[in-house]
């Protein structure tokens, strides 16, 4: 089956009871035993729900492994992972994190005994020297958030293997659509599916998938545990969700496109990074091992912080909000919103500066997303 098909079709044959072309949403929390011991396969929704199942094999097809999972929440979801580990293990991550996963290695993991080290995201040998004899995850994010940029995922997985450690890529911005990482050596695949899979900014839920066995019974055994699962409207609107992601994938990515250079020609705008222009840092290991640039772009204004605030303000189509992959467009603040856990100090050195103004590209008309973005820009104009 070729991928927009499995996007309609992968984990959902019609319902064998009814013929429920629609798989249904199973809002249950247990299951009647015929004996003792004696299931239909199913005991209890913590462990096991139909809807949830149709998801967690949807995705295991999407991204060609073996294996899905599915969590209430990205975070959910990477916590599940990192439960794989144990105290003292260490972790090398790249430095262009989500501030959600930073927090939870900072905050939650370290407190545990993880050790963590961050290479910087575009640099596949600064992972290799970051590597430990105690070594056992190696993390990355690619195109990275916010500032897009792009991990050499083949590089990386190959430091992996040599050092037997397992590379888990977060794909949550560039989608199976556009990126499949398992293809290019990943050992996992975690999603935020808040973000384009559910599509519609109305479910919170996250994503896993592998083909390693033991690594999936692992992983379950914490699903269950620690109980992080989405209910099955949640498991339901993504699965929805999802039938739609070619189409939106690509209308996201022609509108990004057309805003990237708008930006780029603009003014009021320092620097713009978006994987798909040419002279982003990232474009040609972008080409290499994506079949499109998606839908996210950050650019940094020529002002700080009372122009991104102006700037922000004016828009009219863009809505300023956290999140992303919605059909509608957003525009963010990583500064203080998506990246405030990251200290000042390391934020900086990071790239997120005062001026800098993420976009979520949605798939409205573009002629009224740049005319949005040209009226709030020359208000800045004519305010310096
Ligand atoms: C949003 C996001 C997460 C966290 O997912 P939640 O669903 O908000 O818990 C993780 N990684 C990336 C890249 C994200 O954008």
């Amino acid at each position: 089956m070729k991928f927009e098909t499995k996007l309609i079709h992968a984990g959902q044959e019609p319902d064998k009871q009814t013929g429920a072309v629609i798989v249904p949403v199973y809002q249950t929390s247990t299951y009647k035993q015929d004996a003792i011991g004696k299931t239909r396969g199913w005991e209890y929704s913590r462990t096991g729900n139909p809807t949830r199942k149709a998801l967690e094999d949807c995705i295991a097809a999407l991204e060609g492994a073996k294996y899905g999972l599915a969590f209430a929440s990205g975070l959910a979801a990477e916590t599940a992972v990192l439960n794989i580990l144990k105290t003292g293990d260490h972790i090398v991550a790249g430095d262009g994190l989500y501030g959600g996963t930073y927090r939870l290695f900072e905050k939650v993991f370290k407190k545990w005994g993880l050790k963590i080290s961050y290479a910087d995201s575009a640099n596949p040998p600064a992972f290799k020297k970051a590597l430990k004899k105690n070594t056992k995850l190696i993390w990355i994010e690619t195109p990275t958030n916010p500032l897009l940029a792009v991990t050499d995922i083949r590089k990386i997985a190959d430091t992996a293997k040599n050092s037997k450690a397992f590379l888990v890529v977060d794909n949550t911005f560039a989608t199976p659509h556009f990126q499949r990482p398992m293809e290019l050596g990943a050992d996992a695949v975690v999603h935020s599916s808040t973000k384009y899979l559910g599509g519609h900014s109305d479910v919170i839920g996250g994503l896993v998938v592998t083909s390693n066995t033991k690594l999936y019974e692992s992983m379950k055994f914490y699903q269950n545990a620690l109980g992080a699962v989405p209910g099955p409207w949640d498991a339901w609107l993504v699965l929805r969700g999802i039938k739609t992601l070619a189409v939106r994938m690509k209308a996201h990515e022609t509108n990004a496109n057309i805003a990237a250079v708008f930006l780029k020609k603009h003014n009021a705008v320092k620097k713009v990074y978006y994987p798909g222009l040419k002279e982003h840092e990232g474009y040609e290991t972008a080409r290499k091992q994506m079949s499109g640039f998606a839908g996210m772009i950050s650019f940094e204004l020529k002002g700080r912080f009372k122009a991104a605030d102006a700037f922000l303000k004016n828009l009219k189509v863009f809505t300023l909000a956290e999140s992303l992959g919605g059909v509608e467009s957003l525009a963010c603040y990583p500064a203080t919103m998506t990246h405030a856990e990251i200290p000042e100090k390391e934020r900086i050195k990071r790239g997120i500066t005062e001026g800098l103004v993420r976009l979520s590209v949605g798939i409205e008309n573009p002629d009224d997303l740049i005319s949005d973005l040209k009226q709030s820009l020359s208000k800045l104009l004519r305010q310096a």
